[in-house]
């Protein structure tokens, strides 16, 4: 991207006259990274440019593309965090603190690894838009793998789909998780990325027709209903995200038992829009039997709200149709880029409280004290963290999240450590289940307790799945001395 290229991107968005400190920025950024190379060959600036242009995309304020543009000058270039502040104030020289990495000289591999990561958090637990520009970071650097050799390629791969990714979706970011983990995927799984290509590659233009045909249909319908459209769009499945859903038992590498490899979105005005949409639909097609879901009324645990249903086709075939309004199609996008609450003025950083909706991000800072080493606290955050998530309640209603396969232990154990201690039996939406029973979505959880017991059964460290409940009960093991 070259700086011409950038500033008419800006300007479609900001006028000429608060584009004053961002020109400043590029002016500086290309200044402090003069003679600077990318692997590619390319002048080095190229890169913080492409990064901040993604977040002008994103539609983020001006201070956070400003951070975009310098978010690489104190890691590598001689120019300091405090010559930032001076010039650009303290919002951007937070933002681009967030990202920057710690010198070598106190931490040295994967203990610095961790601790970069940790520091990451601290910092987007205070302001998201730090997590939002690693993010695009991250996205150039992707698209820009080929030139690095094949290690370091296979690493920065590996951990976007097993750290960033999962970071984004948790985020509500759905369209930067996709493309986080399209991007790695040649890298990562060569064979397997070549073989879900050539698959798609037979399906879609079959697909296709029929998607165009549908969507003919849709718009005639909702304009005799008088439901204002504001787009309809068939929109292909992310292919890591289907070679995923191709490995699940039921699918066994079948292409054609996947139900939403083109999906059609239907984008209208308001919610009771979206429900007048959905019977509409259900009278030009046959509903599929039992795969609608109102994730409007009971959203996903990341906030995901829409209507999903899956109809017989005029082929016969089953295919996906999404219904949603605007706000929920722009939070589905770009999450909480999405509904960005901060002034485009700029708050001051110092005291701002942690978003209840963030406070997940600032325990994955806090989490390291439970754990022996760095390579515990990472599988931790591997698996504890950024794992799809569930939701169970405890018999008051609390919401209790944990990740996929969790058991009643890991439940005693995230209520409270003394819970987990006393747990004798647990019930599942009234019913006694053995302690190994995997938890579903919407489950209500009652932990049975004997107040008498102190410490946990070593057996359980087989039943738990969560770091967090094993690190406790070896913990109370050692403690009780047993
Ligand atoms: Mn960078």
């Amino acid at each position: 991207m070259t700086t011409d290229d950038f500033l008419s991107l800006a300007a479609t968005r900001w006028p000429a006259a608060d584009l004053a400190h961002l020109k400043q920025a590029v002016a500086f950024a290309t200044m402090a990274h003069h003679g600077q190379l990318r692997k590619s060959g390319q002048p080095y600036v190229t890169h913080s440019l492409a990064t901040a242009a993604t977040l002008i995309n994103l539609g983020l304020d001006i201070e956070t593309v400003i951070a975009g543009v310098l978010h690489d000058v104190p890691e590598d270039t001689s120019h300091t965090l405090d010559e930032i502040q001076q010039q650009f104030g303290s919002t951007v020289a937070f933002l681009v603190g967030g990202v920057t990495k710690l010198g070598t000289i106190k931490y040295r591999g994967l203990a610095r690894y961790v601790e970069n990561l940790r520091r990451m958090f601290i910092a987007t637990a205070q302001d998201v838009r730090v997590m939002i520009i690693k993010f695009a970071d991250r996205q150039h650097n992707l698209q820009t793998l080929q030139y690095l050799p094949a290690d370091k390629q296979l690493r920065i791969a590996r951990e976007s789909v097993e750290i960033y990714a999962p970071l984004a979706h948790r985020l509500g970011m759905g369209e930067m998780k996709g493309q986080l983990e399209d991007l790695a995927f040649p890298y990562l799984k060569p064979t397997e990325y070549a073989w879900v290509k050539r698959l798609v590659g037979e399906r879609y233009d079959q697909l296709e027709k029929e998607i165009e045909t549908m969507k003919g249909r849709v718009d005639r319908a909702l304009r005799q209903a008088d439901i204002p459209i504001v787009s309809i769009h068939g929109r292909r499945k992310y292919l890591y995200s289907l070679y995923e859903k191709l490995q699940r038992p039921e699918n066994r590498g079948d292409i054609t038992s996947i139900t939403d490899l083109i999906a059609i979105r239907i984008i209208v005005p308001s919610v009771a829009q979206c429900y007048n949409a959905l019977g509409l639909i259900h009278q030009l097609w046959r509903p599929w039997p039992k795969r609608f879901k109102d994730f409007i009324a009971q959203p996903k645990p990341n906030g995901y709200q829409s209507l999903h249903t899956t109809v017989f086709g005029p082929l016969g075939q089953p295919v996906e149709i999404q219904i949603r309004d605007q706000a929920m199609h722009q939070a589905a996008e770009f999450g909480v880029a999405a509904h960005w609450h901060y002034a485009e003025s700029g708050k001051p950083v110092a005291g701002q409280q942690v978003h209840p909706k963030l406070e997940w991000i600032k325990e994955l800072s806090e989490w390291k004290k439970e754990y022996d080493s760095e390579e515990q606290y990472l599988e931790a955050l591997k698996i504890d963290a950024l794992h799809k998530r569930i939701f169970c309640f405890t018999p008051n209603g609390d919401v209790i999240d944990l990740p996929e396969q969790a058991t009643p232990i890991d439940f005693a154990y995230h209520v409270h450590s003394d819970l987990g201690q006393r747990c004798v039996g647990a019930k599942v939406n009234d019913r006694i289940v053995a302690l190994d029973t995997e938890l579903r979505s919407g489950d209500v959880v009652e932990i049975m307790i004997d107040k008498k017991r102190r410490r946990p059964n070593r057996d359980w460290l087989q039943i738990a799945r969560t770091q967090t409940a094993r690190a406790r009960i070896r913990r109370a093991l050692r403690e009780s001395g047993s």
